[in-house]
């Protein structure tokens, strides 16, 4: 992908906080907590910006979510995209939300695939965390 066209996309990670004995975990630079370039699947076709295939962002971020309903065989099964791409001729990740919110089934589905993806990671980060139960 053109660096150009790295800058326009639509860009919302992965990551999150991390709290470890009361205080949140930090780890080098502040980068602690960065799931964005976790791969996920080797197989995948997705660049992610980093350069790589298969990173978690490439499925379950805004710009992935975005990137999925852009496609033909998932527009054109939603009423709601096909309305939005026939109009606009492009989806944003806005409005695959709004299409969650009002339960259209393809925007709903990107979402629970994406959710499906983040599981699979958070439940080995938890495996190896190990966190109490309090
Ligand atoms: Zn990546």
């Amino acid at each position: 992908m053109p660096r150009e066209s790295l800058l326009r996309a639509p860009v919302v990670g992965a990551g999150l906080g991390i709290v470890s004995e009361g205080a949140v975990h930090r780890g080098e630079a502040g980068a602690s907590g960065e799931l964005a370039h976790i791969q996920v699947d080797t197989s995948s076709t997705s660049v992610c910006r980093c350069g790589r295939r298969g990173c978690l962002e490439t499925f379950v971020s805004g710009g992935a979510f975005e990137a999925t309903a852009n496609r033909g065989e998932v527009w054109w099964n939603s009423p709601y995209l096909k309305e939005i791409h026939d109009d606009v001729g492009h989806i944003s990740m806005d409005d695959v939300f709004s299409g969650i919110a009002q339960g259209d089934q393809q925007c709903v589905k990107i979402a629970a695939d994406a959710g499906i993806r983040l599981a699979g990671v958070l439940a080995v980060l938890a495996t190896i965390y190990n966190p109490a139960k309090s």
